[in-house]
């Protein structure tokens, strides 16, 4: 019995595991003590990854509304139906819904169907819902979407602010190392900025429970504290940043000072000079953001108002200091990087620049390129009620749990023309609503890659043969598509083939232009992808090895290669309360299960 070496399906930590497959769809999992991300810890859900691989409630079979059919009669109806309904109502009557639990090559393959071939941006993934806000805050201080730091610098800060990231229980590995380094450095501070009191909190030094919603007058209040107290770094600012004063400005009016902070935030001014006083005095310091801050009303300003405060002070991109966020899904970074977003192209590239929509035409020799955005993803799902889009493709997610306003996603896929839904699972909530039914390969079965939250690529690697008729997605995508007519574009013969030209798109006409480049990975053998070792981006032919960290030299990627203050004006979800909506609600998670629980359940 020899062991594989692949990666958990589960958060976006990205941790390595090895695996024993045994007889009857058994499998023995461990850490993989090698995998940088882990060093052989798992958690509760990875350690348990073992007892998911059974075919108990495995789809096996495609199905057309109800009844097994073979793989060739699912997939031409799928491409007939989408044909018949783009011909007449044109491309944005379609969409995919897409998922942080594919793999990089079969997110690749769907959105190079969709944007380049089908001619809509109406592929959407559940990661909106996960961190499209950091993409968006990423993108307006940085010219791109990059997390700067690597998890080595959680250990290495002297101080750690973990804001609306209950680690403990939705990056178990992560809060492990943390409490680790924390043990050794009992003098290192850690504090915790969340409404409610987590499991984190015991090993905090300071809880801050702020008011829901109220982070970014609490880092207004900080970038005000920053100046009013000397600890602005101006030679950085000079060399390196632009629109500190308005940032500056919109900071004093908002959190002009620690009780007008304490009293907005909800929180004790003591507390709340503290934090403010550590986060001045101490150098390395990196501040940790999630979901929290994501899942907001106003998530990509809460994204910025952290930014500032790093900028202002030149921590960025050296050990041990850094905005950082941890994302929720194995691939949610992986999808980033093609172009799952309704908003972006692929590669790291958008919309809004022609030249770049121009790129990824000629690369694809795409037919149809699409020239806009798609919608977002609850836009997506009002237009499928509305019946602006009839015909809908979900791809390992379960929207009808876990979208907000789930009954009006039900009903909306109840009276949609067309719903094809392919899953590992039988029976889910969003699989009960689908007309086709396609059966995909799951993990274990299952061969490609992911990048966890530190930029990190890491192979997710086969240890089962697929069961009864399953399918890789991007097989099955690349299948539809023949059918479209385009077969020469989608002549995928496997994983290694289709990273190659995901490797060659992120490095053309890139010139040092775009941070995702991954030219140096290019020319992979199908035997060196077999091997490949876990390697953070960007990976030119000058850095086979990868980059550690971004940013150090102080060079950005807008068109100034200076970073972007923004000014911050907060909104907070309490002024808009009314008889109507009287309620704020906030987001959490389960610490033994993941996402619906359509796996894990088991
Ligand atoms: Fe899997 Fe995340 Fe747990 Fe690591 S921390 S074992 S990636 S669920």
């Amino acid at each position: 019995m020899s062991e594989t070496r692949t990666t958990c399906p589960y958060c976006g930590v990205g941790c390595g595991v090895l695996v024993t497959a045994g007889d009857g769809g058994t499998a023995a999992v461990r850490g993989d003590p090698e995998h940088p991300s882990n060093y052989g810890r798992l958690c509760s859900k990875g350690a348990a990854l073992g007892e998911t691989v059974d075919l108990d409630g495995r789809l096996l079979y495609p199905q057309i509304r109800g009844r097994r059919v073979s793989w060739n009669a699912a997939l031409d109806h799928v491409a007939a139906g989408f044909t018949r309904i783009v011909a007449e109502h044109g491309p944005d009557a379609v969409a995919f819904y897409v998922s942080g639990q594919l793999l990089t090559e079969d997110y690749y393959v769907a959105n190079k169907l969709m944007k380049g071939f089908i001619g809509s941006a109406n592929i959407d993934t559940n990661s909106r819902l996960c961190m499209s806000s950091s993409v968006a805050g990423h993108k307006r201080a940085f010219g791109s979407d990059t997390v700067p730091g690597c998890y080595e610098d959680l250990e290495q800060a002297e101080l750690l602010v973990l804001v609306g990231s209950n680690t403990a229980w939705c990056h178990p590995v992560l809060f492990q190392r943390i409490r680790a380094a924390k043990e050794q450095h009992p003098e290192r501070k850690l504090i915790v900025i969340d409404p409610r009191r987590t499991a984190t909190c015991d090993i905090a030094d300071l809880h801050l429970p702020v008011k829901s919603g109220s982070d970014a007058v609490l880092f207004n209040g900080l970038l005000t504290y920053l100046f009013q107290n000397g600890r602005v770094d101006f030679n950085y600012l000079e060399a390196a940043t632009e629109g500190y004063g308005q940032a500056l400005q919109a900071a004093r009016d908002s959190a002009p000072s620690i009780p007008a902070v304490a009293a907005a935030c909800g929180v004790a001014e003591q507390d709340l000079a503290r934090f403010y006083h550590l986060f001045a005095a101490t150098e390395r310091v990196v501040t940790v953001y999630s979901q929290g801050v994501n899942q907001s009303s106003s998530g990509s300003d809460k994204v910025n108002a952290i930014i500032n405060c790093h900028l202002a002070t030149g921590r960025i991109g050296r050990p041990g200091m850094g905005p950082f966020s941890v994302t929720g899904q194995p691939n949610a970074m992986g999808g980033r990087e093609v172009g799952g977003l309704a908003n972006q192209l692929a590669a790291h590239m958008d919309f809004d620049d022609p030249q770049q929509v121009d790129s990824v035409r000629r690369f694809w020799r795409a037919p149809n390129m699409a020239g806009q955005p798609g919608l977002k993803a609850i836009d997506m799902f009002r237009a499928l009620d509305e019946g602006e889009i009839k015909a809908i493709w979900i791809m390992a997610t379960n929207p009808v749990v876990s979208l907000p306003d789930a009954d009006r996603v039900r009903a909306a896929l109840r009276h949609c023309e067309l719903v094809v839904v392919s899953d590992c699972m039988a029976n889910t909530d969003t699989t009960a609503c689908a007309d086709v039914l396609l059966p995909a390969a799951a993990w274990g079965e299952k061969d490609g890659t992911v990048t966890n939250s530190e930029r990190r690529i890491s192979r997710q690697r086969t240890f089962l043969p697929p069961p009864g008729e399953a399918k890789p997605d991007w097989w099955i995508v690349s299948e539809v598509a023949k059918r479209l007519g385009y077969a020469e574009a989608f002549s995928f013969q496997s994983p290694a083939h289709i990273f190659r030209e995901h490797a060659a798109l992120s490095g053309f006409e890139n010139n040092g232009t775009r941070d995702f480049d991954l030219s140096g990975l290019t020319q992979v053998s199908d035997e060196t992808y077999t091997q490949m070792q876990p390697v953070q981006w960007p990976v030119r032919s000058a850095q086979p090895g990868g980059t550690i960290r971004m940013f150090g030299d102080g060079k950005f990627f807008t068109a100034s290669r200076k970073a972007r203050f923004i000014a911050i004006a907060p909104r907070l979800p309490m002024n808009a309360l009314d008889d109507e909506y009287p309620m704020v609600l906030n987001t959490g998670r389960v610490r033994d299960h993941w996402h619906t629980m359509t796996r894990t359940g088991k």
